[in-house]
């Protein structure tokens, strides 16, 4: 289905329109439907063009075969709109009138009154309701009317916290959502381009079945959590899909997300990846659910899974938070090494960074017998963390005199943009020690590169970020992932 959005049409005249609805038709074919509409400048029309001229543009739309038009609704209420429009459409019985209202700066004041009034005002008609998301949870108004409506809908958020809105119209049957052809011809904020919807979010195989998977962040936009999740659902032929979720604000914004997707279960969100700000509110969520905490996340202060119940997983009916960023760094060294967790034991390491990953590894290494010492830029920190863990602690400048077996690297040092910069001096980097960095853009940073120069073993973030997705894949699913085409699709993203 093509919208020919004919507001944006310089000098636009109704002959126009139709001269222009007949190239879409010969390049699309006359069985793909168009929406004809001229915006009103009011409700987001580019070309703030006179209501005459408008309807008119409209009519001829309709005397010519289009299969849908859309008029705003606050326009076909005037009677002298509503009877040309009705006239017209007489003639025309293929036509659908689509009756449209939008609100571009929140949401509208009732949207359940505003919908029945639309029907009422003319039932064959579809209902266009479309307002500004300005958070996440505002979203829930349309996925419940959505839902609950009875015969053709639209209605979606704009704004980038509408976007959920968008991808999941089609699950819960939406007659359209909106795409853009690309980045730079979107006609309402937040619209993500036809490819996305096809190849990321998968939409041609959605239904109402379809379980949904999401990461909670913010920001969201940056995360390869969707890419490669979606990728590996796209292999297995399961019907899921992983969707960014920005949840902006704090805990009790979390809160009212989380318990909003439990109060809907016909949504069917299964699992999240949790991170940043939101990783340590999760534990505090799970208690007051009274779900599971897996023990070294609680042991950690921070989980980035939650499972709310899904086939793999049936024998929780409570949400279940776990780590997997642990797991997932630890599983690269150990594959890397050619040990198991157990060759941890006595090894010396040498931990860089005092922030949320480097206590995840802390609490591995030194679950698994290791003797870590931690160096951060802010010495208290690491002073802080390595009491927690009966580790020994510095601060940076005594990476001058380093000699550990396992080096990690968990700041953001190295990481795009600041890609010529390493947290530890190249002149200590010697052939018998191991060096992992967290960092996963750029896959080789100047501390790996030195390194491997030095004649070290190196292993990159990558290998971290794919291990934990794998762990993660598996709670939602039961199944095993495929860490080669995560590692590439990881790849593909980067470049
Ligand atoms: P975080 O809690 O914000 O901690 C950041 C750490 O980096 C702190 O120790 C901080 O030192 C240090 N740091 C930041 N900028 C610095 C600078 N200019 N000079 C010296 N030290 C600096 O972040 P996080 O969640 O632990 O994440 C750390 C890194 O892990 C991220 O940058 C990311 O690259 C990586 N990561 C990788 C994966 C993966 O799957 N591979 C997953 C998550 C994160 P202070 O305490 O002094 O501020």
């Amino acid at each position: 289905m093509f919208e020919l959005r004919t507001d944006y049409l310089e000098d636009l005249t109704p002959e126009m329109a139709i001269s222009v609805l007949k190239d879409v038709r010969e390049a699309a074919g006359a069985e793909v439907p168009v929406i004809v509409t001229c915006r009103d400048g009011r409700e987001g029309g580019a070309i703030d063009y006179p209501e005459t001229l408008r309807i008119a543009v409209l009519l001829a739309a309709l005397g010519a075969g289009a299969q849908f038009v859309d008029v705003e609704y606050a326009n076909f209420v005037k009677p002298d709109v509503r009877h040309k429009i009705e006239v017209q459409l007489a003639w025309n019985a293929t036509c659908r009138l689509v009756l449209s209202a939008h609100d571009f700066n929140g949401t509208f004041d009732d949207l359940d009154r505003l919908y029945r009034e639309i029907r009422a005002a003319h039932p064959q008609a579809v209902p266009k309701l479309v307002y500004t998301a300005r958070h996440i949870n505002d979203c829930f108004a349309a996925l419940d009317l959505l839902h609950g409506c009875e015969g053709d809908a639209i209605v979606l958020c704009m704004g980038e916290a509408g976007l959920i809105s968008r991808l999941l119209a089609r699950k819960l049957g939406g007659l359209v959502t909106f795409a853009s052809l690309d980045e730079a011809s979107g006609t309402a904020p937040g619209q993500v381009t036809i490819g996305q919807f096809k190849d990321l979010y998968r939409h041609d195989s959605i239904d109402a079945e379809t379980e949904l998977f999401g990461v909670i962040a913010d920001p969201v936009g940056h995360s390869l959590s969707p890419v490669i999740h979606n990728a590996c659902f796209a292999e297995q032929l399961m019907n899921r899909l992983y969707l960014p979720l920005l949840v902006q604000g704090g805990r009790d914004e979390l809160f009212a997300f989380l318990d909003g997707l439990q109060a809907r279960p016909w949504l069917a969100f299964r699992g999240f990846s949790i991170t940043i700000p939101h990783k340590h509110s999760l534990l505090e969520y799970v208690r007051t659910q009274g779900g599971n905490v897996e023990p070294l996340a609680e042991q950690i202060g921070a989980a980035n899974t939650l499972i709310l119940g899904s086939p793999a997983t049936s024998h929780e009916s409570q949400p279940a938070a776990y780590n997997t960023d642990y797991a997932g760094a630890l599983d690269a060294i150990t594959a890397a090494m050619g040990i198991t967790r157990d060759g941890f034991c006595d090894m010396s390491i040498a931990v860089v960074g005092a922030g949320g990953v480097s206590r995840a590894l802390v609490a591995g290494f030194t679950d698994a017998g290791a003797q870590v010492t931690i160096y951060n830029r802010t010495v208290e920190r690491a002073e802080q963390l390595a009491a927690d863990f009966g580790c020994a602690h510095a601060g940076l400048d005594a990476l001058a005199s380093l000699d550990a077996r396992l080096v990690v690297n968990c700041t953001s040092i190295g990481m795009h943009p600041d890609v010529d910069h390493s947290p530890v001096p190249q002149e200590v980097l010697k052939p018998d020690m191991a060096v992992f960095d967290t960092v996963y853009n750029p896959a080789e940073t100047l501390l790996l590169k030195q390194a491997r120069a030095a004649g070290a073993q190196t292993i990159d973030g990558i290998a971290m970020f794919v291990n934990q997705a794998m762990a993660q894949f598996h709670l939602f699913t039961g199944a095993p992932g495929n860490p080669t085409l995560m590692r590439q699709v990881v790849l593909d993203s980067l470049r």
